[in-house]
């Protein structure tokens, strides 16, 4: 009998996110733009009242049109700076209402957190088109939901640890430059992570734009991944 329950529990989880989470990864890989000189820079975890305004303030100095998926509940404590993403020309994406793992909410709890996160969104004046959930982790509800709204999903080809303490600004420089191809989506983070980690994304991102820039890259929002 306890074979059965832990069948059927492993059956729950396997449909509940294991499915969605990896079929989103594939489908990802299968859409993947090569070639090219476009690289879609995109910041998760935001906005935050200190580093987003300076990484702004960078991405303008080189008329950089970035991708933000921001946490509902940091947009909400935030409406300038999400004002001023939109009015610099940014594309705004949601990325969760508090940045939960989506393979460990409850149903509820995810058909809860993504009306709230969307209904924040539209306060805000954001008309919503991309999800990225944390860690990359779905499950069937905030899929569902995602498409029900009429949300795509978008996930990144590119990390570079930005969030860890153990990461310094040269590190992040170097797996950027290591790792960036033509169509290339980059993930990178201007809230939350440990020992004031936005500060040394921003920082290596002052040495990498203007090498990218010398190799000939350009940049643009994700909304014309593969276009
Ligand atoms: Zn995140």
């Amino acid at each position: 009998m306890k074979t059965w329950y832990f069948l059927g529990a492993c059956t729950a989880v396997l449909a509940y996110s294991i499915v969605p989470t990896y079929t989103a990864k594939f489908l990802h890989r299968v859409r993947r733009e090569h070639g090219g000189k476009t690289l879609y820079l995109t910041f998760d975890d935001g906005p935050d009242l200190l580093y987003t305004p300076q990484l702004l303030r960078l991405l303008a100095r080189y008329d950089i049109k970035a991708s933000f998926f921001v946490v509902a509940q940091f947009a909400a404590q935030n409406p300038a700076i999400i004002q001023r993403m939109q009015d610099e020309g940014h594309l705004v994406g949601v990325h969760g209402l508090v940045h939960k793992n989506g393979m460990l909410q409850m149903p509820w709890q995810a058909y809860s957190d993504f009306q709230k996160a969307r209904q924040i969104m539209q306060h805000l004046g954001v008309n919503i088109q991309y999800f990225r959930p944390p860690w990359g982790h779905w499950n069937v509800v905030s899929a569902c939901q995602m498409y029900r709204c009429g949300m795509k999903p978008m996930l990144w080809d590119v990390m570079a640890q930005d969030w860890s303490a153990s990461e310094t600004a040269e590190s992040i420089e170097k797996k950027l430059l290591q790792r960036t191809t033509g169509g290339s989506i980059i993930c990178l983070h201007d809230g939350r992570g440990k020992d004031d980690a936005p500060a040394r994304t921003i920082a290596a991102l002052r040495k990498t734009i203007p090498q990218w820039l010398e190799q000939g890259y350009r940049f643009d929002t994700v909304d014309h991944y593969g276009k």
